[in-house]
């Protein structure tokens, strides 16, 4: 379907909770990884994954 877009959460790993969202691309796929984004909650900079559904 093409009117469906995927798109994924971005979740902080030490309080879990899902802080951004962004749209699955392929350029994004290294992000599964993990990435260093600044949690709001935590007030610094902690591990975010992408979350499952
Ligand atoms: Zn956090």
């Amino acid at each position: 379907m093409a009117t469906k877009k995927p798109f994924v959460k971005i979740q902080c790993q030490e309080c879990k909770r899902v802080n951004y969202f962004t749209h699955k691309s392929k350029k994004m796929a290294e992000e599964k990884l993990g990435l260093n984004k600044f949690c709001k909650w935590c007030r610094r900079h902690t591990l975010h994954k992408e979350g499952k559904k």
